[in-house]
């Protein structure tokens, strides 16, 4: 029986962010729960507000994302 290959994956993703806050404000940043590694290097930092509203755009754009929303309010 031919079985398809299967790709296990298991690699510890880091990004490095200037900081920890929010780069979608400018003034009083949220401390951010979502990570964003965008193909050209840069490094985003969102808070769950915004981590979510760009979500779908930051995969399209095709970033690597650390998301950590499920840690708000713990
Ligand atoms: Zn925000």
């Amino acid at each position: 029986m031919d079985a398809a290959p299967v790709d296990v994956v298991d690699r510890a993703t880091v990004i490095e962010v200037l900081s920890d806050r929010c780069d979608a404000e400018a003034k009083h940043p949220a401390q951010a729960f979502v990570f964003a590694q965008m193909p050209d290097g840069r490094s985003l930092s969102f808070c769950g507000h915004h981590g979510a509203e760009f979500m779908d755009g930051l995969i399209a754009a095709g970033a690597i994302i650390i998301d950590q929303r499920h840690l708000i309010g713990s």
